[in-house]
């Protein structure tokens, strides 16, 4: 039973806007604002701080006397690290001239060699400062936002200065927690060992990385879940987990539904990205979101594959879901098909699916977007194939881990009830 779960049939109070906290703690999203004054104390404070530089100009790693800065670990990403008069600077870019998406991904780890303050500048091309609040862990497992009071934004918001306490064990700083693919891994270690959910090997990325689908037994229908074709939405990663945990657990309702749908997940489409710590793209500088249709890349070409095959099969697909994350003041927002699109059943499953959420959940806020466009992406490409609802399912990228493990559950019960009881 999971302890964030809500009873049938109550609702909870969610925050429109949470983040966590030093502590852990949820906490309203203050709004954004930028401080020049206390930007130049800070920069006067980095100056004081790290004179004693003893690298200069290196690229993956660079260290003053008190810490030694590096991204040499998944996900560990930055342009370039200078110790420049003594200061921390860090050039933040993404990773090809096409990237046009401002999701600003840097992780790196801050090894101190004695304890203090360090103070870390951080300079962004192509994205503003503050788009991700900066988080820290020191186990790679628990993140916490930095404090407020850690963290200054330049007047021109292309700026972060980072105060980071330093004690003996190293930290990770990150835009956003760190899931690459050991979280992966575990996900599938532990699916592989129930009875009922084969794992397997689907494709590989460019890189030859993985690309593995977990699925319960044939059914004469289907369900799939997409993840992570865009690697800083980890909001997203850990909302598809949820949900899948939900689909799989042992109620009644969740056996009735395998009964009856097969469930098929691809949870990490761009393993490549994820581990480069990519903004957008994958190993072949392309948005894979924009390929489904060129299928140009192996990791889309994996799941036409596994379409393929369900097609030999005779299973009819009968929803397809995408997991994403963006800038939200809601917790949520769904791009679904129009009620003009095909029959406007894929529309009506929607709409139908959000309300019985609004009837668990009324006070958690999320947006329905109706939507057409002529982008390659999974949503289009699913709805002009098979016509079935195919949602884009975006999580708020400061969405609190607490409330997408509350949320989740909720949305999953209300999808299984809506395609067998519509
Ligand atoms: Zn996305």
């Amino acid at each position: 039973m999971n302890a964030h779960r809500l009873p049938t049939g109550t609702s909870a109070t969610i925050p429109t806007c949470t983040r966590i906290s030093a502590l852990g703690t949820t906490s309203s999203c203050a709004p954004k604002s930028s401080s020049p004054m206390r930007w130049r104390v800070w920069l006067a404070l980095a100056a004081a701080a790290g004179l004693a530089n003893v690298a200069s100009a290196a690229e993956r790693f660079c260290e003053n006397d008190i810490v030694l800065i590096d991204t040499h670990f998944e996900a560990g990403a930055f342009h370039r690290c200078d110790v420049r008069d003594g200061n921390f600077v860090i050039t933040i870019r993404p990773e090809d001239s096409k990237v046009q998406v401002p999701m600003p991904w840097y992780a790196f780890r801050a090894t101190p060699k004695r304890p203090g303050d360090a103070v870390v500048l951080l300079g962004f091309v192509g994205a503003e400062a503050d788009r991700f609040w900066p988080k820290v862990s020191r186990d790679g497992v628990t993140w916490y936002r930095l404090p407020d009071q850690a963290v200054a934004v330049s007047s021109d918001n292309k700026r972060l200065a980072l105060r980071i306490a330093l004690t003996e064990a190293p930290v990770l700083i990150a835009s956003q927690q760190i899931v690459t693919t050991s979280y992966y891994d575990a996900a599938s270690r532990r699916l592989a060992d129930r009875p009922d959910v084969a794992v397997r090997l689907l494709g590989r990325s460019i890189h030859g990385r993985p690309i593995v689908v977990a699925a319960t037994g044939d059914k004469p229908q289907a369900v799939l879940l997409l993840g992570r074709q865009h690697p800083p939405e980890v909001t997203g990663a850990l909302t598809m987990h949820a949900f899948v945990t939900a689909l799989l657990d042992d109620s009644e309702l969740a056996g009735r539904f395998r009964e009856s749908f097969q469930i098929i997940t691809v949870p990490l489409l761009n393993p490549d990205g994820v581990a480069a710590g990519h903004w957008r793209h994958n190993a072949g500088k392309t948005d894979l979101n924009r390929d489904w249709g060129p299928f140009t890349q192996p990791e889309t070409r994996a799941v036409r594959t596994l379409l393929a095959g369900l097609e030999d099969r005779g299973v009819a697909l009968r929803l397809m879901l995408d997991f994403h994350a963006t800038q939200l003041t809601e917790t949520h927002l769904f791009y679904t098909q129009r009620p003009q699109d095909g029959d406007g059943r894929a529309h009506a499953f929607a709409a139908g699916w959000l309300d019985r959420v609004r009837q668990r959940l009324p006070d958690l806020r999320f947006d329905h977007r109706p939507s057409k466009s002529a982008s390659a992406n999974a949503k289009n490409y699913f709805f002009d194939r098979y016509g079935i609802p195919s949602i884009t399912y975006e999580t708020g990228d400061e969405t609190h881990p607490d409330w997408i493990e509350t949320a989740a559950p909720v949305f999953a019960e209300a999808m299984m009830r809506e395609l067998l009881d519509p």
